[in-house]
């Protein structure tokens, strides 16, 4: 058994690993089958993640957290978590391929998942031209008309990521102003490819074997146009990923999951939560970075407090 694991490998499961791997604690990072890194891994260019002046592609600094964490004695499977039981001293933590593993203590950091537009053929056509990743599927689209939904950073970043392929990008919103940062807003702005339709919903996604366009109505006067396109980019959000603690943790209005105060503790003790999936407002990476920090540095605490006979019990 272990003394903790983290489930989740984006920046805040790495970063906790770090804190808790030079604690000694010899963390096992559970890291997905198929999502390993995180929200960054889908990104190019990050500016903003200190220590970087000349800025650092995501994978990259993902790659150089799993680094770091693995350098101190962390252990990583790439596999799924299908299955917590959280309640009582030793956690128990099912993963995908049927294998069972055990700690004292937990760090959930499963950040969010891509939130859908909810509209007929949007999953059908998931994959033939719907796409919630610009970094995975925007090489399909060179010399393509494309569109992404959305008014956010995300939104933001795809557009202008994808004008790397792309010849033309809609960017369709329901309002006629943005969410997104200025610096993010300005370069969509000035970049010839994009063009915004503004006060636009996506209410059809059309085509058989693959997308051929979309149709749109105005939220002001309820006029509908159909644009010919071939890929649709939908970056409308994210939902914390949380179904694997339903009924066990305590979530927030806002299905994030519930810490007490600035710390990472959940209702369950020995169970901590950190990143995303704890943050309704600020979600970047940096912020998750710390956030693992806190989960970590209170995990350690948790298990430092434990009776000896129960410490016992984790092999270091
Ligand atoms: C396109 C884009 C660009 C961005 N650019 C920036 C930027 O420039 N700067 C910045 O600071 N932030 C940026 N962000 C935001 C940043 O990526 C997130 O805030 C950050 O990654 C959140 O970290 P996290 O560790 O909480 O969650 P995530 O990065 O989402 O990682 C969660 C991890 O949990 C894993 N997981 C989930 N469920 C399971 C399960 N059942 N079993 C095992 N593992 C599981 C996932 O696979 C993933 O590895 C960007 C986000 C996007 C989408």
């Amino acid at each position: 058994m272990r003394q903790l694991i983290i489930i989740g490998s984006g920046p805040a499961g790495y970063t906790a690993a770090i804190y808790a791997a030079r604690a000694n604690m010899n963390p096992l990072v559970i890291a997905s089958s198929v999502e390993a890194g995180g929200e960054l891994m889908k990104t190019t260019e990050v500016e903003n993640f200190p220590g970087f002046p000349e800025g650092i592609q995501g994978p990259e600094l993902m790659s150089k957290m799993l680094a770091q964490a693995e350098k101190f004695g962390t252990d990583v499977i790439y596999d799924d978590v299908v299955k917590l039981e959280l309640d009582g001293e030793v956690k128990r933590v099912h993963l995908g391929n049927g294998d069972v593993v055990e700690a004292l203590a937990v760090i959930f950091a499963t950040g969010s998942a891509y939130r859908k537009l909810g509209i007929e053929d949007e999953a059908r056509l998931s994959g033939l031209g719907v796409s919630w990743c610009a970094t995975c599927d925007g090489f399909f689209f060179r010399q393509k008309t494309i569109a992404v939904v959305g008014g956010g950073d995300s939104a933001m970043e795809e557009a202008t990521f994808l004008t790397k392929f792309a010849d033309k990008v809609y960017v369709v919103h329901r309002k006629d102003t943005l969410r997104a940062s200025k610096t993010m807003q300005d370069r969509a702005f000035a970049n010839p490819k994009i063009e915004f339709l503004w006060n636009k919903e996506v209410k059809h996604i059309y085509g058989d074997q693959l997308v051929t366009g979309v149709g749109l109505v105005d939220t002001q006067d309820g006029s509908e146009t159909t644009i010919d396109l071939s890929g649709l980019f939908v970056a409308i959000g994210a939902d914390p990923r949380t179904h694997l603690v339903h009924g066990q943790l305590d979530l927030n209005p806002d299905g994030t999951i519930a810490v007490h105060g600035r710390s990472s503790r959940t209702n369950i003790p020995g169970v901590f939560a950190a990143g995303d999936v704890i943050d309704p407002t600020y979600r970047q990476a940096v912020t998750a970075a710390a956030s693992g920090t806190v989960a970590a540095l209170d995990a350690e605490h948790y298990i430092a407090a434990l009776p000896t006979d129960k410490l016992a019990l984790a092999a270091v």
